[in-house]
């Protein structure tokens, strides 16, 4: 039936970013889906913890920080030991550094495309390897943006990095897709999470933005959940290499 395959049962998902916004709200749906979830974060992550186990959901805290890749095999290690597969990456955990770009410095470059783009490389390819090893094909799910489709303003590390996002998800569904495995992207609009927070500090860009979202409102952490369960089951088998968009009608406008 349709329905049973959005379901996650006996899945093992590694989320990144886990400990608030969108990757747990993230988090939460792919639990309730029925997935065992790892969160990875660099600082804790007990409120999405308590909200998983609350309705007997399985989930395991790790804390590590993305700024590098050295932290990966121990990610896939105390994900095995835990749970002895992986099926399902998010790569969600991400940052935006905000200056003109007449002034951008090196380490606002440097930082953000470590985090948004090299980590999510090498934690995509960490986990095709084990999709490979265990024959049984996975999904990659990474959190693209507006971004990757528009320029923005002071944030060019960030327009890079998202842009980037974009190209090495279809580069990895192509290069991929023979092993079961699909690599797609979400590109969430405006949501009202950290990542926004001074934006929406700054009374007239919160205004512009918020006039000119055909929905009429900010996207929350819920907003994503349907698609990344979608993304993460076996109803997308056939969808790869794309970016979804989940922005109250932003693209369209
Ligand atoms: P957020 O700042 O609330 O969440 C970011 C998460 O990444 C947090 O859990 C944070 O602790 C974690 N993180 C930050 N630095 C880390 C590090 N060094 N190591 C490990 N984890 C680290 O913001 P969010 O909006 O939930 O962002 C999630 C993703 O969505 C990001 O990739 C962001 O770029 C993207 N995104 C957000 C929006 C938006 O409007 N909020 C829009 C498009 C894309």
């Amino acid at each position: 039936m349709i329905l049973d395959k959005f379901k996650l049962n006996g899945k093992v998902a590694i989320v990144t970013g886990s400990s608030t916004g969108l990757g747990q709200g993230i988090s939460l749906a792919l639990a309730e889906a029925g997935a065992a979830v790892v969160g990875v974060d660099y600082v804790p992550s007990p409120d999405t913890k308590k909200a998983v186990e609350a309705f007997g959901g399985r989930f395991l805290e790790i804390v590590a920080d993305l700024m590098t890749i050295a932290p990966i095999p121990d990610i896939m290690a105390k994900t095995l030991a835990a749970f002895g597969r992986l099926d399902i990456l998010v790569n969600n955990a991400g940052i935006i550094r905000r200056q003109d770009a007449i002034e951008f410095s090196e380490k606002n470059w440097d930082d953000v495309m470590a985090i948004n783009t090299k980590t999510v490389f090498f934690l995509s390819q960490a986990a095709a390897r084990q999709f490979m090893a265990q024959k049984s094909g996975g999904k990659i799910i990474s959190i693209a943006s507006m971004l990757s489709f528009q320029g923005g303003i002071r944030i060019p590390s960030y327009t890079a990095s998202k842009s980037a996002v974009a190209g090495i998800t279809r580069l990895m569904a192509n290069e991929w897709a023979k092993f079961g495995i699909n690599a797609n992207a979400i590109a969430p609009g405006y949501m009202a999470t950290n990542n926004t927070q001074a934006l929406r500090a700054d009374a007239e860009r919160s205004e512009a933005i918020l006039e000119r979202i055909p929905a009429g409102r900010w996207g929350t952490p819920a907003d994503v959940q349907g698609v990344a369960v979608f993304l993460a089951s076996e109803a997308s088998d056939y969808v790869n290499g794309y970016i979804i968009a989940v922005d109250g009608g932003w693209l369209a406008r």
